[in-house]
This record gives structure tokens, C-alpha cells and sequence, in this order.
């Protein structure tokens, strides 16, 4: 199983990886957990690449290449073998983030963007993905509550983030699926718990 978490800057992705990673953990499900862009060696090099604020402007071309280069990698190095060898993959981000971020945010267009990643994916794609859909000003107060210095992307204002939250719920109603939309302002345990009921069907449980 490939299980992607999806959503904006500060949707609570992370802890939701980790609620999921223990009850992985209690229940002895083999597993791998992993990010974009990163995963790979390679992968968080295009990550610091792209990331780090010193690196001045990137054009947004170069920026939708490089993190479908990491993913490109990720998929081979990484994703593919692991659910080869049975372990169930669970993604921080995937193809959707690049529609987001690349194709709304950045305007690269959102088909273009979708095309470079069917190329770098070789067409992979998750068996569920767990959107996190948060207002924009209520994910932008998470971010401000968090230790660390927000990336480039992270501070950007609030249109660029709502633009990139009505394109991540464009690519769940075109496939609903294959995705689980959760309202994320509300308790992580009940969060947690309407993700691990869709987990467990993916387990046969
Ligand atoms: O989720 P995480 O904080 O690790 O993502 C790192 C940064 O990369 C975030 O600022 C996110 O907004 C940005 N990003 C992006 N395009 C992607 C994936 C992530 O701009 N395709
Ligand atoms: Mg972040």
C-alpha cells in the first residue's frame, strides 16, 4: 500500500504521519515513511536546492523540474523497491504538492505540471491519499506557532496558499477514490482515527 499525505503548510501532515507511524509500529505493519521533496540523497539535495532562501529566485520551470527530479528519484530509489519488498509506503507530499504548488501557485498551469510528473512517476500513484484541508489563515497561525524559520515557500502570503488549497480539492473531486478529504482544524486524534479506518481497509483489516 502507498499512502500520501497531502495539504498546505502547516495542515498537520506531520503529525498525522506520526499518529500513523505508531499505530504501524503497535500493530507490526513493515513500513516506510518518507518526504518530498527529499527521500533520496539526491532527493534532499534538490530539497535544499530549492528550498533554502540564499539561492535567490528560481524561475518556476526550473523549480517544477527540479522537484520532479526528486520525485523522479524517489519513485525508482526508493518508493517502487519498498513496496516490491512488501512494505507499506507512507509519503509527506507526492504528485499532487507539484499541482499545487508548481502548476496553481507558481502558474505553471496545472496540466503541465500533472505531465512532467506522469513522466517522472513512470504513472505511479498512491493507493490513498489523505488530503488535509485547512483555511489559510488558520494554517498560517500553525506556522507562526512552530519553532524554525519558515522556507521561501512557506512565506508566502495567504492568496498564494488558498490558490494552492482550491487546487489540491480539484485533484480529489477528479479521483474521490482514491482520496480521503479531512477538515483539519479539528482534534488530531479524530483526524487520526478516520485515517486509520481507511488504512485498515487498505491492510484487508
Ligand atoms: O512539507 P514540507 O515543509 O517538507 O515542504 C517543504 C517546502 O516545499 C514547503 O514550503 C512546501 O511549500 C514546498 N513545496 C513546493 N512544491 C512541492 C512540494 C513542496 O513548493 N511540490
Ligand atoms: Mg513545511
Amino acid at each position: 500500500g502507498f499512502v500520501a499525505f497531502e495539504g498546505g503548510d502547516g495542515a498537520g501532515k506531520t503529525t498525522q504521519l506520526d499518529l500513523l507511524e505508531s499505530w504501524f509500529q503497535e500493530q507490526a505493519v513493515p513500513y516506510e515513511r518518507t518526504r518530498e521533496p527529499g527521500g533520496t540523497a539526491i532527493g534532499e539535495r534538490i530539497r535544499s536546492l530549492v528550498l533554502e532562501h540564499d539561492q535567490g529566485e528560481i524561475d518556476p520551470r526550473t523549480e517544477a523540474l527540479l522537484f520532479a527530479a526528486s520525485r523522479a528519484a524517489h519513485v525508482v530509489q526508493r518508493i517502487e523497491p519498498a513496496l516490491e519488498a512488501g512494505r507499506f509506503v507512507l509519503c509527506d507530499r507526492y504528485v499532487d504538492s507539484s499541482v499545487a504548488y508548481q502548476g496553481e501557485g507558481r502558474e505553471l498551469g496545472t496540466e503541465a505540471v500533472a505531465a512532467i510528473n506522469g513522466f517522472a512517476t513512470g504513472g505511479l500513484q498512491p493507493d490513498l491519499t489523505v488530503l488535509l484541508d485547512l483555511d489559510p489563515a488558520a494554517a498560517r497561525a500553525r506556522r507562526e506557532g512552530r519553532a524554525g524559520r519558515s522556507d521561501r515557500i512557506e512565506s508566502a502570503e495567504d492568496a498564494f496558499h488558498d490558490r494552492l488549497r482550491h487546487a489540491f480539492l480539484t485533484r480529489a473531486e477528479a479521483a474521490p477514490g482514491r482520496y480521503l478529504v479531512l477538515e483539519a482544524s479539528g482534534p488530531a486524534q479524530e483526524l487520526h482515527t478516520q485515517i486509520r479506518a481507511r488504512v485498515q481497509e487498505l491492510l484487508g483489516q
